[in-house]
């Protein structure tokens, strides 16, 4: 797998930023209005009072989340979730997506990879690629100032930087850096790269503990696993009705048994593997139907090209729905693909938390997935669903659940209590708030 990514970035030609069609401020993320309190039949009292008592010494504090992307991806996904709710709260939160060509964007990906783990060959004008298009943003941050700046992941890193640069000064305000990705065989040059920017941060915050670089010197280290939003249209319920409809419209056979993995089609995701398994399971449950769905990125040049490898491997059965979101595939109907699912499939050979699988098992669905990253806080195996290394596992263990649906179902339910209990956007929102308060009072 890691040889067949490797020759996307094979030759590359640095282009001018010239190119870049910038505008002259960030651009701001415009989110849905929500409300803390329809969450409390859901999550139950106290977790309220615990966000309304730390809110509480926030009121009024200026908020900017950054990042690449305002959809695609779990990135996306949870500042629409947590940004609403934090003005909820009482804060001043904002959103803003960085700008870039897709030469940076290509250069940014190449770098996600490195960072987790795929052997590149990269280049100084690769780095230098990535520095300009920071400087190009930090000139878009304007005379802003916040109280918390919170940056995603390594695409916008070095904006602090820069803007120190710009200024002469470093910016006012707690800067945090939150990395969704998993470093721990991160590419060592490319790592040695970002790190002086990291290390600027007053705080650094990663999904596991397992995540933090043993070199990383920064004030103030945390460990925040995401979290899903039970109520938005990704995640709610829904009602017979709806899931039929939806499901008629894709030409999705309702009557026969269904499988399904919801990513980007990205090495990391392993859709090929997941073919792979289907055909394994289809010797046995010929009637089995596959849903790849995946949702492309803006700032995911490579997703095409893996679409396309995807198309190839599925062949011309006509069992595979390739879907996307060109083909109208929005939150609902993701909603209604895991939910209408007998297996929730999620079989990650790298996965930074994999939000996806906190989606399945909420529908009460059992999730069989990838043993890496942050699945296993997801998957209790055995339990929630099976983690699996290979395909052969992937396929014996989503037959087994096909051929046991009480059992899919009895692990389908317990996973979502373990949902409710961990993975719901009321704790991440609580722990944003922890770390705001800890880093306000010089902790
Ligand atoms: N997603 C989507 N449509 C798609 C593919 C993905 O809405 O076609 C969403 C998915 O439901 C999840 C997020 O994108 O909320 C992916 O997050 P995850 O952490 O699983 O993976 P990432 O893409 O961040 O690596």
């Amino acid at each position: 797998m890691g040889g067949e990514g490797s020759g996307l970035y094979a030759p590359f030609t640095v282009l001018s930023t010239t190119a870049w069609a910038g505008s002259s401020l960030l651009q701001p993320v415009l989110t849905i209005p929500r409300t803390i309190e329809p969450y409390r039949p859901i999550v139950g009292d106290a977790p309220l009072a615990e966000i309304r008592a730390l809110a509480e010494p926030l009121r009024g504090k200026r908020v900017l989340h950054v990042n690449a992307t305002a959809f695609g991806g779990g990135v996306a996904e949870l500042l629409g979730a947590v940004v609403p709710l934090m003005r909820d709260a009482g804060l001043q939160a904002e959103w803003r997506v960085i700008q870039g060509a897709d030469e940076f964007f290509t250069v940014t990906k190449a770098m996600h990879n490195s960072l987790q783990g795929m052997a590149l060959p990269w280049h100084s004008e690769m780095f230098e690629l990535w520095r300009r298009y920071n400087a190009l943003n930090a000139q878009l941050f304007g005379d802003q100032a916040y109280d918390f700046v919170v940056v995603h992941d390594p695409q916008p890193a070095g904006v602090l930087a820069e803007l120190a640069r710009l200024r002469g000064a470093r910016p006012p305000g707690k800067w945090l850096w939150r990395c969704h990705i998993d470093l721990t065989a991160a590419l060592p040059e490319v790592w040695a790269f970002l790190r002086p920017y990291v290390e600027q941060y007053d705080a650094a915050i990663f999904t596991l503990a397992e995540y933090v670089k043993q070199d990383l010197r920064v004030p103030l280290v945390a460990i925040v696993p995401p979290a899903i939003d039970p109520l938005s249209t990704k995640n709610m319920d829904l009602s017979a009705e709806t899931v039929a409809q939806v499901l008629a419209r894709y030409g999705i056979d309702a009557s026969r048994p269904i499988i399904t993995q919801v990513s980007r089609f990205d090495p990391w995701k392993d859709p090929l593997g997941v073919i792979d398994a289907y055909r394994l399971v289809k010797r046995v449950v010929p009637e089995v139907q596959l849903l790849l769905v995946a949702s492309m990125a803006s700032d995911d040049p490579e997703g095409w090209s893996y679409y396309e490898r995807a198309a190839h491997r599925a062949g011309g059965d006509r069992d595979i729905h390739l879907l996307t979101n060109l083909e109208g595939v929005g939150n609902t109907e993701v909603n209604v693909f895991q939910r209408c699912s007998q297996v929730v499939i999620q079989k990650s050979i790298r996965e930074g938390f994999g939000l996806v699988v906190s989606e399945g098992l909420w529908k009460g669905r059992p999730v069989v997935g990838g043993n890496t990253g942050g699945i296993p806080l997801q998957v209790l195996d055995g339990t929630t669903g099976f983690l699996v290394r290979t395909v052969e596992a992937c396929a014996e263990k989503t037959l087994s659940l096909l051929q046991h649906p009480d059992e899919a179902d009895r692990m389908g339910a317990a996973g979502r209590e373990h949902v409710r209990q961990h993975f719901l956007i009321t704790r991440l929102l609580r722990d944003w708030l922890r770390v705001f308060n800890q880093l306000a009072e010089g902790g």
